[in-house]
């Protein structure tokens, strides 16, 4: 997650912004694909990989899944645990897609990704192996039970705007250039790795 220090509260929406169903129904023309922005972050190993290798095999599924073209990813980072801050190291990357699948959709397949890294979580805002985040859905903003777009927190990690601005340094967010963000110039606890 990338809130991993404050994040209570972020799945009790309760709907008050205009849902997605209102917006693109089920029978929306498959051309119309959305431009969306998924984080991947996770920091324990197991018995399936390293967290490095649950981001790699998580952009593969964007790859193989019919649902998503134009994939491309970020480079790897590594951010400091903060918050519960005695757990190792993370690993980040973020992808930028365009879907046909509606926001629900989507974020039922990321949360297929975390099961399929057999994500375990030991304690809030502590150790998980892979996590998937629903950062941007296009412009929309959802406030859902399930789905809270933009990801709240999005304005306040380096390690979620800086790999975002590497796949777009001119993104903007309700009106907000996120390279203008104080954020998205401080590196601290963050390191950029080489590709994932
Ligand atoms: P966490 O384990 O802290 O990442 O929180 C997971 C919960 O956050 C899930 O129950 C999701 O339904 C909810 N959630 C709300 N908004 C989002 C989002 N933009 N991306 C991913 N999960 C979200």
């Amino acid at each position: 997650s990338l809130s991993r220090s404050g994040d209570e509260g972020r799945a009790t929406g309760t709907g008050t912004g205009k849902t997605h169903s209102q917006t693109r129904g089920q029978n929306r023309r498959s051309s119309a694909m959305i431009t969306c922005y998924i984080g991947l972050g996770g920091n324990i190993a197991n018995a399936l990989g390293t967290p490095r290798q649950h981001i790699a095999n998580a952009i593969a599924a964007f790859y193989a899944s019919p649902h998503f073209a134009n994939v491309t990813a970020s480079s790897l980072y590594q951010s400091k645990a903060f918050g519960v801050t005695d757990q190792p190291d993370f690993s980040n990357a973020v992808v930028k897609v365009d879907t046909d699948l509606a926001p629900l959709a989507l974020l039922d397949f990321c949360q297929s990704l975390e099961s399929a890294a057999k994500r375990t979580r030991l304690r809030h805002w502590g150790e998980r192996s892979l996590d998937v985040d629903v950062l941007l859905y296009g412009d929309d903003t959802i406030n859902n039970a399930r789905l809270v777009v933009p990801h709240e927190g999005l304005f306040a990690r380096n390690f979620v705007l800086i790999p975002m601005l590497e796949l777009d340094p001119t993104l903007m967010v309700n009106g907000q250039k996120l390279a203008d963000l104080p954020t998205s110039q401080q590196w601290q606890g963050l390191e950029k790795l080489t590709g994932v």
